[in-house]
């Protein structure tokens, strides 16, 4: 897909990481399968990788701990 951020690249596969806080709670997950643009670096997460992530942050947030860096499962 043509990036929506810059408009001057097709995006290709690669991996990102994204960072989440909440209040306390910090979680950095690394190694996302992505849409990656070349030129301006924004990425794009398909609907299923969406859903994983935010069940993963979900139970890292459960679980109490406050500052982790994961791989994405
Ligand atoms: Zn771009």
């Amino acid at each position: 897909m043509i990036c929506l951020v810059c408009r001057e690249a097709q995006t290709i596969s690669g991996v990102t990481s994204i960072h989440f806080e909440r209040d306390e709670f910090k979680a950095l997950i690394r190694e996302i399968p992505a849409q990656v643009c070349p030129v301006c670096g924004e990425s794009y997460l398909n609907e299923v990788v969406t859903a994983g992530l935010l069940e993963q942050v979900g139970k890292m947030f459960a679980e109490g701990e406050l500052d982790i860096v994961q791989a994405y499962t």
